[in-house]
């Protein structure tokens, strides 16, 4: 099982004892696998190849909720949705409506920032095929609820990326203590449900397979996005 923080501690304490997390043993082996081998684009390059924390506002009110950090996106940059095509997309839409500096985000050091947005996996480690275990979905997901109880004073919206994190979403808002309807409210793209003072929304992932068949529209990804910022207005600063 992770080595947790036992206390209370803050994001950054949470941070440092994540990313020396080695608790799922196929995880740790596939995301170092990764590094060794690396992509030609990326040559010469040192791979991040350890868990990828969350990132963005401290003070956040908006947590866009990812399924894990890609092998080659996130892995490498060591910066949750970094580096990737998905990555890219959600960055120009987050600024778009708002919530991001910059359009894009390629690199750990590149002045991107979030405002009132923090982004977080629900896995922290890249797994093959983007499928991570059942066993290391619920192995991971200690970090992810210490995280949201850091946050939760602030929390407003959970924006969940497809149906893993949709899912994910709410057993974490489940396990912080917010009752959830049973049945648990399904995914769909643009889902909605209230969630005692938390709205939980959905969006499709903006993975290339849903962003290059038109799935996953920048239009429809900027609604959800916008109904987001919406939502969390109260702890928000001012639109640009
Ligand atoms: Fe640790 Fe999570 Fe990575 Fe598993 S997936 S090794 S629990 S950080």
């Amino acid at each position: 099982m992770p080595q947790l923080p036992t206390t209370q501690a803050t994001l950054a304490q949470l941070d440092a004892k994540l990313i020396d997390c080695r608790a799922c043993p196929r995880l740790v082996n596939w995301r170092e696998q990764v590094a060794a081998s690396g992509k030609r684009a990326y040559a010469g390059q040192q791979y991040w190849a350890r868990p990828v924390p969350g990132w963005g506002d401290p003070q956040a009110s908006i947590v866009i909720l990812g399924l894990a950090p890609a092998a080659h996106g996130g892995n490498r940059t060591g910066r949750i949705f970094t580096g990737d095509r998905s990555g890219d997309f959600l960055f120009a839409a987050l600024h778009r409506v708002g919530l991001a500096r910059l359009p894009t985000s390629a690199h750990a050091e590149d002045g991107q920032q979030l405002h009132g947005v923090r982004m977080m996996a629900a896995v922290r480690c890249a797994p093959p095929a983007n499928k991570p275990s059942p066993l290391e979905r619920d192995t991971c997901a200690g970090w992810l609820d210490a995280e949201l109880a850091l946050l939760r004073p602030r929390l407003r919206v959970v924006v969940a990326l497809g149906a893993f994190a949709w899912r994910a979403g709410l057993s974490a808002l489940a396990r912080q203590g917010i009752d959830i309807p049973r049945p648990r409210p399904r995914f769909a793209h643009a889902a909605q449900v209230q969630l005692g003072p938390v709205t939980q929304l959905a969006s499709y992932h903006p993975s290339q397979q849903n962003t290059f068949t038109g799935v996953l529209t920048p239009s429809m990804l900027d609604q959800v996005l916008t109904t987001a910022r919406a939502l969390a207005t109260v702890c928000l600063p001012p639109a640009p």
